[in-house]
């Protein structure tokens, strides 16, 4: 059953009421979600005013529903933790906007990034995870059981796994909205593939719109870097780099004002950004590299986050929180793949488990389940 209280699906999968800019991800996947009804709390739960009704209690809570979030929930649900999983609006994460996903072990053919995502749901939902597909508003993590609050809904975890993930920045022009994940990405590594022979743009002039258009050259003909001003804030290494790859075309001083084609990418506007003027030129994609945005806003009071604003895991995948786990993107600027994430969530559920045997809230159930 849906939860009929989710608002617009927001940009880049989850989001915790940052004030983003909503959307709808293309494909619309729906995925089914625990009706908030059929949650049965645990006796003796506070009944709190944000609620008005008992508050859904669990071992462990797992805010996040990429593939750290939903790994950790296999895990846990697997160890007899009867994970409740917090979803956000737009369950799913970054990979609900990704087409073909080719680099995920398994799938020798390939997978759509929404079919894999409810793969992974199905999978925790089959050993008894429990979902809600609301946006977490705020967290208390000042005592034991920590306490979440999610678009009226209370939440009590003995544990909380954190899996928020990341958003991609984007341009957000509404005709580059409106072409993601179809010839516009925010992940060279993702879709890179898919533009072998085709002449393509990167925006962006960080050390990441650097390394994806070198990468991309191993794919297009041809790779034009397009940046805003004349400086660039990547490395020297990674601008002279670029400026060495024979099949990278920079143009500096230089915006998107629109992209163009109806079905799929086949040319940009740009601006000088200078004079204002303008050119059209033909391009078959677009790569929008001009950061990402840690999904940590809420946690931000409780946890130290580095100075992009990651959350700091203390020791392995425990924060400095006991009982407070963290997982994924939302820690990870450097690899940002799925499976990457999944190996996170795994972790961090092999870690709540332990931490909940050692305080004497779970018994050793879960050894021989992994
Ligand atoms: P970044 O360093 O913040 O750079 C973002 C770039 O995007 C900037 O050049 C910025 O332009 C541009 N930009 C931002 N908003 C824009 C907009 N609305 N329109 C057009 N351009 C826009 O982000 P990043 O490149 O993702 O790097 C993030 C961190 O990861 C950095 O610390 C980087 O060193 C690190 N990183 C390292 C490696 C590596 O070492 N291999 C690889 C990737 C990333 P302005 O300069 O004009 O603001």
């Amino acid at each position: 059953m849906t939860d009929q209280n989710r608002p617009d699906s927001p940009l880049g999968g989850l989001t915790i009421n940052f004030g983003t800019a909503t959307e709808t991800p293309p494909g619309g996947v729906s995925i089914s979600a625990a009706d908030p009804a059929a949650a049965t709390p645990l006796a003796g739960s506070p009944v709190t005013e944000a609620t008005g009704g008992a508050p859904t209690e669990t071992k462990v809570l797992i805010i996040g529903s990429g593939p750290a979030g939903l790994t950790a929930a296999i895990y846990a649900a697997r160890a007899n933790l009867e994970p409740v999983v917090i979803a956000g609006s737009a369950p799913g994460g970054q990979l609900m906007l990704t087409s073909e996903i080719e680099n995920y072990p398994g799938f020798p053919e390939g997978i759509e990034g929404p079919d894999l995502m409810n793969r992974f749901r199905e999978q925790a939902e089959r050993f008894g995870t429990r979902f809600f597909d609301r946006d977490v508003d705020r967290v208390d993590l000042s005592d034991r059981p920590f306490h979440v609050w999610a678009q009226v809904m209370e939440f009590v975890g003995q544990s909380v796994i954190l899996a928020t993930g990341a958003s991609a920045l984007w341009l957000n022009l509404e005709s580059e909205q409106r072409r993601r994940g179809r010839g516009v990405s925010a992940c060279a590594t993702c879709d890179g593939f898919f533009f072998r022979d085709r002449e393509i743009a990167v925006v962006g002039g960080g050390d990441s719109a650097m390394e994806e258009a070198n990468y991309l050259t191993k794919f297009a003909s041809k790779v034009h870097l397009l940046h805003r001003r004349d400086g660039f804030r990547a490395s020297k290494i990674m601008i002279d780099r670029a400026y060495d790859n024979p099949k990278i075309e920079v143009h500096t001083n230089t915006e998107v004002a629109e992209v163009l084609g109806d079905d799929k990418v086949e040319g940009l506007r740009l601006r000088d950004a200078r004079s204002g003027e303008e050119r059209t030129i033909p391009m078959e994609g677009l790569f929008i590299a001009i950061g990402h945005r840690p999904n940590t806003e809420v946690f931000r009071d409780w946890l130290p986050t580095d100075e992009k604003g990651y959350l700091v895991p203390h020791h392995h995948t425990a924060s400095r929180i006991h009982g407070v786990f963290i997982a994924g993107d939302v820690a990870d600027h450097r690899y940002r793949q799925a499976v990457t994430a999944a190996g996170d969530g795994a972790r961090a559920a092999i870690d709540a488990e332990r931490w909940l045997e050692a305080e004497g809230i779970a018994e050793h159930a879960t050894q021989t389940a992994w």
